[in-house]
């Protein structure tokens, strides 16, 4: 269990599913060679992916390439059923930064077999979250900047502008999929830029002038 930390303080439940979209950044999916969905790509990862950004990162060994997806990540404060947009961005309660960490060859060799992605995607720690930021602190949601350094150097730099589902219809998308409950966490999608994590390597996310967390892959 993980419980997310909401302007410092422990937030009031503890974190449950973790709604991610794959390709919603058009740079990202053509980096992938990934086309374009017709229709949102969504998974979800377990609670027992979530961790704490801040402690050193636990990733898993001799399964290949690790990569780093930085991506915006919600909070929920309520409850969302087929929500219109206005209805969804009224139940975010916090906003923050998390790694969507994936095993890049392990997710290849899944996506070839035409097989579900869950090894890949949703192993015990692989949804490390910063702190969040109360979102009344959000006037824009077409206007957040987001960046991870790896040992000094930027990896990827975000906008929320380029994504292709923005967060009011992407929580209207899913929430006509899925009961959203206060303590998921929502995944807004990975910009372009993502890469192999390595034991020792030091990270820096930022989001706006809100967050500036720094974490380090565990040796
Ligand atoms: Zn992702």
């Amino acid at each position: 269990m993980f419980t997310a930390e909401l302007d410092g303080q422990p937030f009031t439940t503890t974190v449950g599913k973790i709604l991610c979209i794959g390709r919603n950044y058009a740079a990202h999916a053509a980096e992938l060679n990934n086309p374009l969905p017709d229709q949102a790509v969504l998974f979800i990862k377990a609670a027992d992916a979530a961790c704490d950004l801040r402690q050193p990162l636990q990733i898993p060994k001799d399964q290949g390439s690790v990569h780093h997806e930085l991506e915006i990540a919600l909070l929920m404060g309520k409850s969302l059923k087929h929500a219109t947009p206005e209805e969804a961005l009224d139940a975010i309660a916090g906003v923050g930064l998390g790694l969507d960490l994936t095993l890049r060859d392990v997710q290849a060799g899944l996506k070839q077999k035409g097989l579900p992605w869950e090894r890949a995607k949703s192993f015990d720690g692989a949804c490390p979250l910063s702190p969040f930021v109360s979102a009344a602190n959000v006037s824009d949601w077409h206007n957040l900047h987001f960046s991870l350094t790896r040992n000094g150097q930027l990896q990827q730099q975000g906008h929320s502008a380029n994504m292709l589902y923005p967060v009011a219809q992407l929580l209207s998308e899913m929430s006509s999929v899925f009961t959203i409950n206060p303590g998921d966490v929502i995944m807004t999608g990975t910009p372009e830029g993502v890469g192999p994590l390595l034991p020792g390597d030091q990270l820096c996310l930022t989001l706006e002038d809100w967050l500036s967390v720094t974490s380090e892959v565990s040796a």
